[in-house]
């Protein structure tokens, strides 16, 4: 029986589990990597991001191809067409595919008819099983990430002494929420240039026009396993060693700081956790490194991820769908055209993302996703525009961290309470707020800072709900503070502001 693998374009490892599984019979079985352009035409990316993966697979397609498999890349309308063709071909009888970890790629392969039996193995790129992930779960009434971290610590033994945490604590964030109030000496970040191949795809993605997000070029990813180990040992070397005080902070100019660069790359298997996790507990011991910069590292990457991961798949598949606060409105415009806002903060992010399809975690959560909450837009909407607009984004990592994290619309599974805040948080983690046409000191008037009277706006409107939440109480006393007058004035700024950006959509 002639059996075949399909290799999907965020598993482009060679110790994933379908290729591991035919490792001996390799000179027999016929391998299949598939470009699909409907597929990547059902929402919008960054056109970076499909440079990235499409060159990154055929990268990796003649990766394998040097070593012995017997490989078809397809440039197809679709995964179906180019499956069946090399189905018949090469006489396949059974299909094994690594099982993906976005559900709506595996309920379409569920539903497709291919001729013969598809066989999915398990998926071997995370540290934790679905199963093992919903062990931890059942029965917890909170699903707390320092719960599952510290979880996770204790199960890998990484940076523990026995039983205990290195350094005698878990987490040492209060060291690592550093505001930039001096010139930073930031280091460089390791880019490339783009090789013939990634040039090709370059140029057939402007050709084709297949998506309008996003400058491709320059075009500065890495795209193979060698490109991703080279920017992580630079990370280790260059910036771990600093990362920590900083990670929090937001640099006009200053698009990637001291941060690691690596979540694409990790994000396509292009490197594994765990060969990231040791590497960086290997540094800590041998350079003698500060333990708030590699734990806060490591707490990404065994905690976050891992959870962010989990979460997606123990929680129900209606859970993109939750709408806690019933937000409604529309993502303004400016999400996808920086230059249509003088809200300097979102400016400054939005070209950063236009240019490079990258921000960090701040970044992300606490001026983008920040303002969607705010505002009161469509929860659903916001994580779109998030899955388009970064390289390293996949429904695994959007959905709960957009619906859950960002947003809050679970209702609180994930999070304990809202991340919402005014120009305060912002002003005092940047410098964005120096150069802005709003007053960070104002809500009311002319000059007042949007991100000021939709804070209070958000409150007010949501107080109710908020209330039971028990950590938003020292908030809604401020809220009480404030007069009922001035709230009107504030209410009326937050109505005003939606009719001139959103309904209209023009700033
Ligand atoms: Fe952003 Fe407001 Fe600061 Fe301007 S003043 S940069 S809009 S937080």
């Amino acid at each position: 029986m002639t059996t075949g693998i399909w290799v999907l374009g965020d598993q482009l490892w060679t110790g994933q589990a379908a290729l591991s599984s035919c490792e001996k019979e390799k000179k027999q079985t016929p391998v299949i990597l598939v470009e699909s352009r409907c597929y990547a035409q059902q929402r919008s990316y960054h056109r970076q991001k499909l440079v990235l993966v499409w060159s990154a697979m055929r990268h990796f397609a003649s990766e394998l191809r040097s070593a012995g498999w017997l490989v078809t890349y397809s440039i197809a309308d679709d995964f179906q067409t180019a499956l069946l063709n090399w189905i018949e071909k090469n006489g396949i009888r059974e299909v094994r595919v690594m099982t993906g970890n976005d559900r709506p790629l595996m309920q379409l392969i569920q539903n497709w008819q291919l001729g013969c039996s598809v066989r999915f193995i398990p998926n071997n790129h995370f540290l934790w099983s679905a199963a093992e992930f919903r062990d931890w779960a059942q029965g917890r009434k909170r699903l707390l990430l320092e719960d599952f971290y510290r979880e996770g610590r204790k199960r890998f033994k990484v940076l523990m002494n026995g039983n205990q945490p290195i350094g005698g604590q878990w987490n040492f964030d209060k060291q690592n929420r550093r505001p930039p109030q001096v010139k930073l000496e930031t280091p460089q970040p390791l880019w490339f240039e783009p090789d013939e191949m990634t040039q090709s795809v370059i140029d057939a993605i402007k050709d084709e026009n297949l998506t309008n997000y996003g400058e491709i070029e320059p075009f500065r990813w890495g795209v193979t396993r060698s490109d991703a180990k080279a920017v992580l040992e630079h990370f280790l070397r260059i910036c771990l060693p600093t990362f920590g005080p900083y990670q929090d902070a937001m640099v006009t100019g200053e698009e990637t700081l001291w941060h690691s660069l690596i979540s694409p790359y990790l994000n396509l298997g292009l490197l594994n956790p765990m060969e990231v996790i040791e590497a960086a507990q290997k540094a800590y011991f041998e350079n003698e490194l500060e333990l708030n910069s590699v734990e806060g590292f490591i707490r990404q990457v065994l905690g976050w991820r891992e959870y962010m991961h989990g979460i997606y798949h123990y929680l129900d598949k209606d859970y993109r769908e939750n709408n806690w606060f019933n937000h409604s409105e529309p993502l303004p415009d400016f999400y996808w055209h920086s230059d249509q806002t003088n809200m300097n903060c979102l400016h400054q992010v939005l070209i950063q993302v236009e240019k490079t399809g990258y921000a960090h975690h701040i970044q992300r959560l606490m001026v983008l996703s920040n303002f969607a909450l705010i505002v009161g837009v469509d929860p659903q909407e916001i994580e779109s525009w998030f899955h388009a607009a970064f390289v390293d984004a996949h429904d695994w990592v959007m959905v709960s961290n957009v619906i859950g994290m960002g947003q809050f619309a679970d209702g609180g599974i994930l999070a304990s309470k809202p991340y919402a805040s005014s120009a305060n948080y912002i002003n005092k983690m940047s410098d964005y707020c120096k150069n802005c046409a709003y007053n960070r000191r104002q809500r009311i008037g002319e000059k007042a800072c949007p991100f000021n009277f939709f804070y209070w706006d958000f409150l007010a409107r949501h107080q109710e709900k908020l209330k039971s939440l028990g950590r938003m109480n020292l908030a809604l006393g401020n809220l009480l503070r404030i007069s009922a007058e001035e709230l009107e004035k504030i209410q009326a700024l937050a109505v005003d502001w939606r009719q001139n950006h959103l309904l209209s959509n023009i700033n």
